[in-house]
């Protein structure tokens, strides 16, 4: 590990404040491991500001020194992006979780950027309105870390990606500089629209402080079915179908496989098999309701029709918030069951919804040509197109590991031949950043370059993640 000059480690903690820097390994050690165990990182000296100002100023000591920083929120993300691998030093924005204020007439929430996802929601919650992010990491993952990869999640389909759902932006550039974004209008179209720069940007471009998020109404209450489909195909014809039902009120629109499903029995404790017998698709399928309308009655029919048809095989309506959650736990704990049932390469792409059916067999086959051992363990958000495409090879953990590269570069490559993204949700990170430079256009990649060259002259800022490592 190469280690920090004191002389700057000084500085450093000077600009943090008293209570906002550790140097003790047992306190950063958590910070440094993540989900899935793939990266370890190193690291001398966390730092914890409390405020914009404490963070201006340890990127301003950066900048003078050329010091690398790598931010992190909650840790949860997928891709290695929050984790040093090269003794940079660690800044977790944890402390700064203020709700900044909450606007009615606005219909707007300010939240800091370590402001747990889950405390953001229960404040519009108690505010009397809705925001919508929602993933099964929620309760750990903060508004930053969300706001830097582009968070997508259980709602997209009716209220879009964290891109679509932010309004203003605080950001400390890599000079110390705070920018100030935060206007919030939602129409405004004066010159570039610079937030949109740092959102999705894994902490290369600067580092978020606060956001302020657009707020909804809130349901009035859900209508939650789980619903068994003879094949993949259905899923897409299904879709569009049940949003006329529906007036396109349907908020999730979720697909798991036979094979995840059985994981979950397996490892999770309190879940059991609903159905009678094991089709191999099973939906999760959302509305939420506004006070004027409940989409229950229209949605049975659709679904009875549909069951006539033979197109779907059963139907599981939630009668109560209780039935609702079990159904969304199948759902949300797929990740968990995975983890535990041993190695597994996780695949987040999406292609278009015409080509979902198309992917899956072709997807698949690419990965057996590679490793006959190997299944993959499709689950995710179809109704975006984007599938969690994990690979796993029960009983031969070790051929697995060995053959990732090639797994994942043939998943790559099925997904590139049907116009799809090598990562729909996840981000780059360590994961994926080489794999940009296969397909992003050498105009795009240039102008990639331009941007954080721009932003961040000196390399300091998540040095070596998203972009392809070699020239920064
Ligand atoms: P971290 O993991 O700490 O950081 C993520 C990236 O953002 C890193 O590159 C980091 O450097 C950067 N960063 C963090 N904070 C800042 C900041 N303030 N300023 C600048 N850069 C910053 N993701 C989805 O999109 N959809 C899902 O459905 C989903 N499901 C998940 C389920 C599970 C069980 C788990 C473990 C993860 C899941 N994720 C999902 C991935 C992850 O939760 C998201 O990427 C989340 O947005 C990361 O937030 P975080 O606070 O944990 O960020
Ligand atoms: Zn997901």
């Amino acid at each position: 590990m190469s280690v920090l000059d004191p002389s700057i480690v000084q500085k450093l903690k000077q600009a943090a404040g008293p209570s906002g820097w550790s140097e003790d390994p047992a306190e950063i050690a958590p910070h440094l491991r993540e989900w899935r165990g793939r990266w370890k990182g190193e690291s001398q000296l966390l730092l914890r500001p409390r405020e914009t100002g404490d963070v201006a100023r340890i990127l301003s000591v950066c900048d003078e020194t050329g010091t690398a920083v790598v931010p992190q929120g909650g840790n949860t993300g997928l891709v290695g992006g929050q984790i040093p691998t090269s003794g940079e030093v660690l800044l977790s924005l944890e402390r700064m979780n203020r709700i900044r204020s909450v606007s009615l007439e606005d219909n707007t929430l300010i939240a800091e950027a370590g402001v747990v996802l889950a405390s953001a929601q229960k404040a519009a919650g108690e505010a009397g309105r809705l925001f919508p992010l929602s993933l099964a990491a929620e309760g750990s993952c903060t508004i930053g870390g969300n706001v830097s990869t582009n968070a997508g999640g259980v709602n997209v389909l009716r209220y879009g990606m964290t891109r679509d759902l932010v309004l203003g932006l605080e950001v400390v550039l890599a000079n110390g500089r705070v920018l100030d974004l935060m206007r919030g209008l939602r129409k405004d179209n004066t010159g570039y629209d610079l937030k949109q720069l740092f959102i999705g940007a894994e902490g290369t471009l600067g580092i978020v402080t606060a956001a302020m998020l657009k707020l909804f109404p809130k349901p009035a209450g859900y209508t939650t079915v789980l619903v068994a489909i003879p094949g993949v195909e259905v899923a897409v014809e299904l879709l569009n179908r049940l949003q006329d039902f529906s007036f396109r009120l349907m908020t999730a629109y979720e697909i798991m496989e036979r094979r995840a499903l059985d994981l979950v029995f397996k490892h999770i404790p309190g879940t059991a098999d609903p159905f009678p017998e094991h089709p191999g698709w099973t939906l999760l399928i959302e509305i939420s309701n506004p006070s004027a309308f409940d989409a229950t009655e229209a949605l049975e029919q659709a679904l009875a029709r549909a069951l006539e048809e033979g197109r779907i095989v059963h139907a599981l309506f939630a009668k109560t918030a209780r039935d609702r959650e079990a159904l969304w736990r199948l759902r949300e704990t797929i990740p968990e069951a995975q983890r535990l049932d041993g190695a597994s390469i996780a695949n987040d792409i999406s292609v278009p919804l015409s080509r979902i059916a198309e992917f899956i067999r072709s997807g698949e086959q690419a990965v057996r040509a590679v490793l006959p051992e190997a299944r993959v363990f499709t689950f995710g958000h179809v109704g975006d197109g984007n599938l969690h495409f994990a690979v796993q090879a029960p009983g031969h953990d070790a051929a697995l590991l060995a053959a990732r590269e090639a797994i994942e570069r043939a998943v790559q490559e099925e997904t590139a031949k049907l116009r799809g993204s090598i990562s729909a949700e996840h981000g780059l990170g360590l994961a994926k950043n080489d794999a940009i430079a296969r397909y992003r256009s050498a105009d795009e990649i240039t102008l990639m370059r331009a941007l954080k060259q721009t932003l961040d002259p000196k390399n300091i800022l998540n040095p070596g993640k998203l972009l392809p490592s070699g020239r920064g």
